[in-house]
């Protein structure tokens, strides 16, 4: 198998291309057909197959004489806690806690809202949810209730699962009173709540309608699989779209099951009884494709960690965890490496640990800047490899194949597609742009396997997000562009979703919350460049008329207004009171122009704008005090 091979045919006769990847998957009912093209313009694979993903990453392995293997690796630095759980304890956990959901009345089809730290029985929860075909939905424990709340009302779960607390670094968060308030928030708060009870803040349950975990769990009997169609929905996750609405996308079983495996053993070059490392969360798309259902369905052992790159305990951690656990790949987004280089930067802890085991790393989530990119590679003496994908692709869409021959690589690149992705860049107009010219980067349709083909109770809204700017195509939201080799150059999003420590997240959002305050007329967040975070957040602010406010005041008090609507996820600190936005003259925010002036790039004030000496003025504001605590 090699990558040119594998490519091309991906691209030419990609039903039979897919149908071959699929063919020795263990289905219940393999697919019949493979493809299926929609009057809407969105694509099905594997439609009519029967399957079960839970039964595909556990009860297989126990079936094929993996029972013993390691599944789970779970190492938890700020609770002090290892576990580890073979495929088989792990498929008997989760056959049990299926049963207690089951119990409870989750049935196929229903959804569960998990809002849970990285503890294992979060991933349990996930699968125990794919085992009964009911839909699961992870909201990231950073998120504030106010955001859980607004996914609950568009999931609307039978079931929320959660657990007492979170720990973050030293601190310990209690999540009572984040569910409690999201459950007064929401209009259609689930009636039942499961709360797995953690020693370092247990939470008072209320009755009536809070269930303790361990309790359920030893009452309840162990379930089989239930048979799903490949179309069936396995997870929601919500990700920020350019409204204050966030998006619900929605992943397929069969698809999922299909592309994941291709990606872990071509893509990433893992084999069964390999340890593989997502350091990441749950709450993201990396912590399903690449912490839960990728490596488990590879047959992999993944290692499951409740910490950070640095502080707990200090900057040497990930050495100790690959060290500890003969780790032979990980994942994980440039802000992490950053944040160990910062207080590491001549490696003298890394150099403390054995990484024999080490065979590459994988970089995603934002670009991978050269300098860290260089350090990495320097210390710890192995390929790293830069690869993009999104949510919305669920696996990735640019990288270095090292599972197949003549693979390619390029660094400073985000690398070639992967077999299944058609990547094009596009002017503004849709048209195709030649080598090296910058644009939209798009992808033809149909879309590999694994791709999410709607959103959560809005097929609507996927087409106009994604299909309608350029017919024929995905619309990826990135910009970037295509070298005469044909890589894949990444720069940033052109919409406006920002990207903080490798976390999405929407420009739109903190408007809404920053335009509530009563002395704002009107705002605009943008994202600037940050040498740890990729970008932070940044408002300008017009006051209305005739108010007057101490501007630090103001900042104060919008800083705390983010941080409890959205959480402390959106480093949203920085704030400036400016006398005008730039605009067009229908009104319209000129935002491109801001993002470049914030980020030093040359800018033309367009043809539209109403003030051009607006912008001479920003760009004083934005260039003079960035660095600066206050306004
Ligand atoms: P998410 O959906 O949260 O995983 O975020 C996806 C977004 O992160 C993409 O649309 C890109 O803007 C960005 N991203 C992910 N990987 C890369 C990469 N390797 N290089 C540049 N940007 C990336």
């Amino acid at each position: 198998m090699s990558y040119p091979q594998d490519y091309r045919r991906s691209l030419a006769e990609p039903a039979d291309f897919w149908a071959e990847q699929a063919r020795d998957l263990d289905w219940f009912r393999a697919p019949r057909e493979t493809l299926r093209a929609l009057d809407d313009g969105t694509h099905r694979w594997f439609a009519d197959a029967l399957l079960n993903t839970a039964y595909l990453a556990l009860d297989r392995h126990v079936e094929n004489g993996r029972g013993e293997q390691p599944a789970l690796l779970y190492d938890s630095p700020v609770s002090d806690v290892k576990r580890q759980y073979s495929y088989r304890q792990l498929r008997d956990e989760v056959a049990r806690l299926a049963g207690a959901l089951r119990a409870l009345g989750v049935e196929k089809g229903d959804r569960v809202v998990i809002y849970m730290p990285m503890v294992p029985e979060a991933a349990m929860a996930m699968l125990a949810c794919a085992r009964l075909g009911a839909v699961h939905s992870v909201v990231f424990g950073g998120f504030a209730p106010q955001e859980l709340a607004v996914r609950i009302d568009d999931a609307r779960p039978k079931l929320l699962l959660t657990a007492s607390c979170g720990i973050e670094f030293d601190r310990v968060i209690p999540y009572q009173p984040l569910v409690e308030t999201a459950l007064a928030l929401a209009e259609h708060p689930p009636q039942r709540v499961m709360v797995l009870q953690r020693p370092q803040a247990p939470a008072q349950l209320r009755g009536g309608r809070d269930l303790d975990w361990a309790q359920q769990v030893a009452q309840a009997s162990p379930v089989e699989p239930v048979p799903v169609l490949g179309g069936d929905p396995l997870y929601i996750l919500y990700t920020s779209g350019t409204t204050g609405r966030p998006k619900g996308i929605v992943r397929d079983n069969a698809g999922h099951a299909v592309a994941l495996r291709y990606c872990f053993e071509r893509v990433y070059g893992m084999r069964p009884g390999d340890v593989w490392w997502g350091l990441s969360d749950i709450g993201w798309v990396v912590g399903h494709s690449m912490i839960v259902y990728g490596p488990l369905m590879a047959g992999c052992a993944t290692v499951f960690y409740e910490g950070k790159p640095v502080r707990t305990p200090d900057a040497g951690a990930i050495w100790r965890v690959i060290e500890e656990y003969r780790v032979n790949a990980l994942t994980c987004a440039p802000t992490a490496i950053r944040a160990v280089r910062k207080e590491d930067p001549s490696g003298e802890r890394l150099a403390r640990h054995d990484l024999s085991s080490l065979r590459a790393l994988f970089l995603a989530g934002e670009r991978l800047d050269s300098s860290t990119h260089q350090w990495l590679e320097e210390q710890t003496a192995r390929p790293v490899h830069d690869h993009w994908w999104q949510t919305e692709t669920g696996w990735p869409v640019t990288a270095p194949c090292v599972g197949l021959d003549d693979y390619r690589r390029k660094a400073g690149s985000s690398n070639a597609a992967v077999p299944g992705y058609h990547v094009l860049v596009v002017n503004e107009e849709g048209e195709l742009l030649d080598a090296g010219q910058e644009g939209a980067i798009v992808v033809s349709l149909p879309l590999p396997p694994g791709c999410a083909q709607t959103l959560w109770n809005d097929s609507e809204r996927y087409r106009q997000a994604y299909l309608q700017a350029v017919p024929g195509h995905y619309l990826t939201g990135d910009g970037g562009y295509l070298d005469a080799d044909g890589f894949v150059y990444v720069m940033g999003r052109t919409d406006d979703v920002i990207n903080v420590a490798g976390h999405r997240l929407s420009t739109g959002e903190m408007e809404d919350r920053v335009a509530r305050h009563p002395a704002v007329a009107e705002c605009a967040v943008i994202g600037v460049p940050d040498d740890l975070k990729g970008q932070l957040p940044l408002a300008l602010v017009v006051c209305k008329e005739g108010v007057a406010i101490d501007p630090a005041a103001l900042q104060a008090e919008l800083v705390a207004r983010v941080r409890e609507e959205l959480g402390a996820l959106a480093c949203f600190q920085q704030v400036r009171v400016v006398r005008r936005l730039p605009k067009t003259r229908s009104g319209k925010i000129l935002r491109a122009v801001l993002r470049k002036i914030a980020a030093g790039e040359p800018y033309a004030p367009p043809a539209t704008i109403d003030d051009p000496a607006i912008l001479e003025e920003l760009a004083g504001v934005l260039r003079g005090e960035l660095s600066a605590e206050a306004p």
